[in-house]
C-alpha cells in the first residue's frame, strides 16, 4: 500500500527520497499498475516529473535527452524527428503523454520499444547517484538496470545520417499493441555496400538484444532482398524468444528474417499476417 507520493522539485531532492527507499517513479504507466495490483515495493512513491530532468537539446549531431521527457515530447520534437515513427508505435497518444524515455530502459520486454532504438544508436545513459554522476553505455543499463538511489538524468545519442536510420515493429493492431518483433538499426552504405551495422531487436528476448549475427552477414554486401533474409536468419542465434498474449517464441523466430526484411526493404506483403 502506498502511504505517502514525494513529488521533489529538484534532481537534489529526488536522490534524497531515492535513498531513503522511495520507489522511482516518472510517467507511472507501468508503475501505477504494480501498485494497483497490490504488487510488493516500497510504500513511498517519488515522482519525477518536477525533479528538472526532462527536455531535449541538440549540439551538433549529438542529441541529449532528459530522462522525463514524454515520449509525446520525443514524437513532436524536430531534433530526434528520426525517432517519430518509433515513438509513434508506442502504446496510444495516452499513455505517450505520460510515459517518458527513462522509464522506457526499464521496463520488460515486448516493451521498450524506445529502448530498442536507443540500443541501435549506441546511446550513453547519464546516471545521478548519492556519490555523484556517471555515464554508461545503455547496453550496460538494460542488462543490470541501475544501483538502488540512483536516477537516470538523461541519454546521449548521435543523430544518425540521413538514410542511414531504419525502424519497423510489428504488432497485432495499431494502438495498444506490443511488439511480436521490431527492429531498428544505424547501418551505413557506400558504393551499394554495407560499411557499418548496428542492429537492435525487441520482442525477441526479455530485454532488447544486438543482432551481432546479422550485422556480420550484412558488412561488405548490398541491403537486398536475399542478403536481408539471410541475414534475419542469422539473427535468430541472438535472441531468446517468449511466449506471451502477443504471440509465441516459435512464431517470433518463424518471422523474425521477414520483419529484418521489412525494417530495411519495407516490403509489406498483406498475406503475411503479424
Ligand atoms: C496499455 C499500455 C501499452 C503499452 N505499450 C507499450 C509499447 O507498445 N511499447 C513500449 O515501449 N512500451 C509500452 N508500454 C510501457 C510503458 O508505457 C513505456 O515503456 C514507458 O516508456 C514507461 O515509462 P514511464 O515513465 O511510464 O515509466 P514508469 O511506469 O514511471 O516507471 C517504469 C520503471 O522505470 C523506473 N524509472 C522510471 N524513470 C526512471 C529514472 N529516471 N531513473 C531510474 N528509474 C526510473 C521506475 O522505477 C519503474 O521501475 C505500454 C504500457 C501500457 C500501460
Amino acid at each position: 500500500m502506498i502511504t505517502a507520493v514525494r513529488t521533489p522539485d529538484s534532481l537534489a531532492a529526488a536522490l534524497g527520497h531515492a535513498a531513503a527507499g522511495g520507489r522511482l517513479m516518472a510517467g507511472g504507466t507501468v508503475v501505477m499498475a504494480q501498485v494497483n495490483s497490490g504488487s510488493p515495493g516500497s510504500p513511498e512513491l517519488v515522482s519525477l516529473r518536477r525533479a528538472g530532468i526532462g527536455g531535449i537539446s541538440l549540439d551538433g549531431a549529438v542529441a541529449r535527452v532528459g530522462a522525463t521527457t514524454t515520449l509525446t515530447e520525443v514524437e513532436e520534437s524536430a531534433e530526434l524527428a528520426f525517432l517519430r515513427g518509433a515513438a509513434r508505435s508506442v502504446a496510444s497518444p495516452t499513455i505517450r503523454n505520460l510515459a517518458t524515455v527513462g522509464g522506457n530502459l526499464f521496463v520488460p520486454q515486448p516493451y521498450g520499444d524506445l529502448a530498442v532504438c536507443l540500443l541501435a544508436l549506441d546511446a550513453t545513459v547519464e546516471v545521478a547517484g548519492p556519490d555523484g554522476g556517471r555515464e554508461v553505455p545503455v547496453e550496460a543499463v538494460l542488462a543490470g538496470g541501475v544501483a538502488p538511489g540512483e536516477v537516470v538524468t538523461a541519454v546521449r545519442l548521435a543523430v544518425p545520417a540521413a538514410g542511414t536510420w531504419f525502424y519497423y515493429k510489428a504488432m497485432r493492431r495499431k494502438l495498444n499493441s506490443a511488439a511480436i518483433v521490431a527492429v531498428a538499426a544505424v547501418v551505413g552504405s557506400a558504393g551499394g555496400v554495407v560499411t557499418s551495422a548496428r542492429i537492435a531487436l525487441g520482442g525477441v528476448a526479455p530485454r532488447p538484444v544486438r543482432a551481432a549475427s546479422a550485422e556480420r552477414v550484412l558488412i561488405g554486401r548490398p541491403l537486398s532482398t536475399d542478403v536481408l533474409e539471410e541475414a534475419g536468419r542469422a539473427a535468430r542465434a541472438d535472441i531468446a524468444p517468449f511466449d506471451d498474449s502477443y504471440a509465441s517464441a516459435w512464431y517470433r523466430t518463424r518471422v523474425l528474417p521477414v520483419h529484418l526484411r521489412r525494417a530495411f526493404l519495407g516490403q509489406a506483403d498483406p498475406s503475411e499476417r503479424a
